[in-house]
């Protein structure tokens, strides 16, 4: 019943235990609404992968993941001095991103001996430290007399774009001028395998450490699918009136009421493939529906992408199905198309 992600549970584990064989010191992120999966299930998997590092997105998502993976637990957002106070039972656990050379001193006078990764600032410019500023962090460090657990550096890389090597290096090599003691460990996003096995022989002394969402929880697809419950059936003629906004049926058909709406993340503008806005390109050409104004939705029904009678409601979406077309059941299911970063589901069944 509802919007549910149905993941075909050998595959899906097969495809976990494939990328972290191929990814010594993966660190698995659990952030956000765990890429569709939630969370607590992402954090569990962790632990069933054997990882020990596992890294959430902020302060406020550590509660729910601590008590389900029990290892070390990576903040990526930069700690501030107004994120919220640790439980200091996870004060040995966490392992706090640093970017600015005020945040670092904060944090050591608040939690002496804190662990630490120093993140530097890449093309990317999110977030992280200035070479300049990371040879004064360096320097912080070897003054303070309540000292860091330097955990090691943090590069988070655009998504491939020709190869981030050069970069990385730069990066790499202005640490080891910066004359950070005890670094050994350099933590990377979005790098390909062969940039990470290139790396790893250049710098055959650090340990580098690939922090991985997407292409570990959604790397295989076909091991997942979305659905959504049809709750409910009305025939139109021409000119009948429906929805929030009486609007009325340009030809007859169907009114198709289904489960998915705005609360689960289900969008007026379906994610679109390639082929199909060439489709849409060609149906406005020929004074299709959608030149009448209806939208195209994520739902399809025997293959094909319906288009929305109205704009999705809270819960539910109106699909209208042109006369010809086969009409489901209630209770029939029907497929989705979602993006699994911005989807609440009602319900995820691993099989
Ligand atoms: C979200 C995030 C990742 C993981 O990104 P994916 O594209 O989901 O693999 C890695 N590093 C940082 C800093 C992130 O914020």
């Amino acid at each position: 019943m509802g919007l549910t992600l149905t993941v075909d549970g050998p595959r899906w584990r097969t495809h976990l235990r494939e990328v972290a064989d191929a990814n010594a010191g993966l660190v698995p992120v659990v952030k956000g609404n765990g890429y569709g999966l939630t969370r607590g299930r992402l954090a569990r998997r962790s632990e069933w992968l054997g990882v020990d590092t596992i890294a959430v997105g902020t302060y406020e998502e550590l509660p729910e993941v601590a008590t389900r993976f029990p290892g070390s637990l990576l903040v990526l957002t930069p700690w501030r001095p107004f994120v919220p106070d640790l439980d200091p039972a996870l004060r040995d656990r966490v392992i706090h991103t640093i970017g600015r050379v005020d945040d670092l001193d904060a944090l050591l006078t608040r939690q002496p001996g804190a662990r630490v990764v120093l993140e530097l600032l890449t093309s990317m410019q999110r977030h992280g430290f200035s070479a300049r500023g990371l040879w004064e962090a360096a320097d912080h460090l070897r003054r303070r007399t309540a000292r860091a657990r330097l955990e090691g550096l943090a590069l988070h890389l655009p998504l491939a774009q020709g190869s981030h090597l050069g970069e990385v290096r730069r990066h790499i090599d202005a640490a080891v001028g910066a004359g950070l003691d005890d670094l050994d460990t350099v933590w990377v996003s979005h790098l390909t395998a062969t940039e990470l096995a290139t790396l790893r022989s250049s710098y055959a002394d650090f340990t580098i450490r690939p922090r991985v969402g997407t292409s570990l929880w959604l790397g295989d697809r076909g091991a997942l699918a979305v659905t959504a419950t049809v709750l409910d059936v009305h025939e139109l003629e021409r000119g009948d009136a429906f929805g929030y906004r009486a609007r009325t049926a340009p030809k007859s058909g169907h009114l198709l009421v289904v489960s998915g709406g705005t609360a689960h993340g289900i969008g007026l503008e379906a994610p679109m493939g390639e082929s199909s806005i060439k489709a849409r390109a060609s149906t406005l050409a020929r004074g299709g529906l959608d030149a009448v104004g209806f939208v195209r939705s994520p739902f399809s029904i025997d293959g094909k992408q319906r288009l929305f009678a109205e704009p999705p409601h809270m819960q539910a979406s109106m699909l209208f199905l042109p006369a010809g077309a086969r009409v489901p059941e209630v209770g029939d299911e029907i497929d989705v198309r979602v993006r699994y970063t911005t989807t609440t589901f009602d319900s995820v069944i691993v099989t």
